[in-house]
């Protein structure tokens, strides 16, 4: 029976196509039960898949690096202790037995009953280390479904098929750069999730927020996924098949005719140079900016190279991905962020489960407080700088203390590769994120300091407003043009203005064409987004005259009335 699911259309495109359901926050099992014959190898089976696990956690032991921050050994330890614990390794043998259950079964019974246990506790450390016991139990039942990932990725021709998903990490779309589904579509999420920003640079249709997709949608069946109106369509009839395949053609269309525009001259009307640099999370994606035809990486998202691994990158791996990236630049800016992770970016040993992640130890709160990580990443970014136009950015300040003291940790990281005989460019410029409401407050004062401002503003409207970027909850709060995040853009722009230091903009409403006149009318010049974004992009600004838009830019600063609000932005993208 054919029904329509509505959620959040996070990247644009239209997809047709068989889906694929995946289980990942918690596995799914078969339960099924076992003739009496069968226990004692039942009982083996889960014997091996322990043991493999203790492999496993050994092998990866040997791998973490020396300089490697402490945390990284005490997770391992603990999930080590809870593998070894008999109420793990012990009693879904004993339930296999008296049960005849198989060994998924009996392990995912023992685990209901331990989170049982640990939600009676009242310490809340120890109520949090329910996510390691899942994180334990869960690679224990990836051996026993012979695969190590729970992802249905291991069909070779994917472009047809459409992962349908309760919810999708960060992580797990970065493993998806290189299998390429037809859509995405998932029951939770925000538009700027970091998973909505990864299905973005995927450039495939993708819908978030559908609530309940997952349940709903059984392997194998068709759907259509429209990813700008944010519609799913599971076993569509004929009539929807066409008309979707219709829009479907229409939008290939469209995006024939926007590749024209790559190698013209990214200009207003009236002739004002526009910068346009593009967002990358791995050092490949620059093949992808290069061909919208970006001058410049203005977001190299770093700590993607720290995801789907359990150590971290050293010195040298990272300065590999750093040179390759600048060498494929010849010549025009790459801005590399350090490491930002924390909120919905967590990275395993580094990051910790707290009550609230957004405004807990993350970006370069985190860095500063793992000097050698840092320094490593400092010095890998330092030595890329001599093979192209590399400049440093530090994610999230939120006051000239964490610019002090990241400035001295570049210090230190340069004097080192000095005494090292190492060359980087001396020159190398720092720039900053500004995203935490105090810090476009008091822009001017990190202008006076840095080489240049990029506004990031995915958390600068996550912090302004009060919303999580990644709860769909609160999703129908996000609002870019809000007066109060419009004001904060204007007053960060103006601040880099009056020092003569460049101002960019990098967060999502880059790439959004609803909002370039808005960011152009306030003053900026450099945007920074999603390659898949650009062209759209660049095809607002050809048609834009600064001088009609900056009078009406003017206007929205100094209105707060919804109604006069909407009827200034529909005239101003006419
Ligand atoms: C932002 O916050 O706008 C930004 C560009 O950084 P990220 O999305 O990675 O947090
Ligand atoms: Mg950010």
């Amino acid at each position: 029976m054919s029904f329509t699911l509505h959620g959040i259309g996070v990247s644009p495109g239209i997809a047709i196509g068989v889906c694929r359901v995946a289980s990942h926050t918690r596995i799914e099992v078969a339960h099924y039960v076992l003739s009496s014959q069968f226990v004692d190898k039942e009982i083996a089976r889960f014997d091996d898949a322990i043991g493999s696990v203790r492999n496993e956690m050994e092998s990866l032991r040997k791998q973490i690096p020396a300089n490697a921050p402490a945390e990284l050994s005490a997770f391992l330890d603990m999930h080590q202790m809870i593998l070894n614990d008999s109420m793990l390794s012990e009693a879904p043998r004993q339930l296999i037995r008296s049960q005849q259950c198989n060994a998924e079964w009996a392990l995912a019974q023992q685990m209901e009953h331990l989170l049982e246990q640990f939600d009676a506790i009242d310490d809340a450390y120890i109520r949090e280390r329910k996510a390691d016991v899942v994180q334990v139990v869960e690679r224990v039942l990836k051996v026993l479904l012979g695969h190590p990932d729970n992802l249905p990725s291991t069909e070779s021709n994917l472009a047809d098929c459409i992962l349908v998903a309760h919810d999708l990490s960060p992580a797990d779309m970065i493993g998806f750069k290189h299998q390429r589904y037809s859509a995405f579509i998932t029951d939770v999420g925000g538009a700027t999730s970091h998973t909505a920003i990864l299905a973005r640079s995927l450039n495939i249709p993708s819908v978030m927020a559908l609530h309940h997709a997952h349940e709903l949608i059984r392997d194998n069946e068709i759907i259509i996924v429209d990813g700008e109106q944010g519609v799913v369509i599971v076993d569509p009839d004929d009539n929807e098949l066409e008309e979707y395949q219709l829009r479907q053609e229409q939008w290939q269309l469209e995006h024939q005719k926007l590749r024209r525009l790559t190698s013209s001259r990214s200009a207003t009307l009236d002739g004002l140079d526009i910068e346009l640099h593009a967002n990358i999370e791995l050092p490949g994606d620059v093949d992808a900016a290069r061909e919208a035809g970006a001058t410049g990486i203005g977001l190299f998202r770093s700590e993607f190279l720290f995801m789907n691994r359990a150590d971290l990158p050293g010195e040298d791996e990272q300065f590999e991905a750093y040179r390759d990236v600048a060498i494929s630049m010849v010549g025009q800016p790459v801005v590399i962020r350090t490491l930002d992770v924390g909120a919905d970016k967590p990275l395993g040993g580094l990051t910790e489960l707290t009550l609230n992640p957004a405004l807990g130890r993350r970006a370069i709160r985190l860095c500063l407080s793992e000097p050698a990580m840092f320094h490593t990443q400092l010095r890998a970014i330092l030595r890329a700088s001599h093979y192209g136009n590399v400049r440093i950015m530090i994610p999230m300040l939120s006051n000239l203390q964490e610019l002090r003291l990241t400035r001295l940790a570049v210090e230190r990281a340069r004097a080192s590769l000095q005494a090292d005989g190492i060359s980087f460019d001396p020159a190398v410029k720092l720039g900053g994120m500004i995203e935490v409401p105090a810090a476009a407050l008091m822009a001017h004062a990190f202008a006076e300091q840095l080489d240049f401002l990029s506004i990031g503003t995915n958390d600068l409207i996550q912090y302004t407003l009060a919303i999580d970027r990644a709860d769909d909850g609160v999703a129908y709060l996000y609002n870019p043009s809000h007066p109060a995040v419009v004001q904060l853009i204007a007053q960060v722009i103006r601040a880099g203005d009056k020092l003569g230091k460049p101002v960019s903009v990098c967060g999502e409403m880059a790439g959004d064409p609803r909002l370039t006149r808005l960011l152009l009318g306030l003053g900026l010049r450099r945007f920074s987004m999603q390659s898949a974004s650009l062209l759209s992009v660049k095809q607002q600004i050809l048609k834009s005259d600064l001088e009609k838009i900056g009078l009406l830019v003017q206007k929205i600063l100094r209105t707060t009335d919804e109604e006069k609000l909407d009827s200034l932005y529909t005239r101003l993208n006419q």
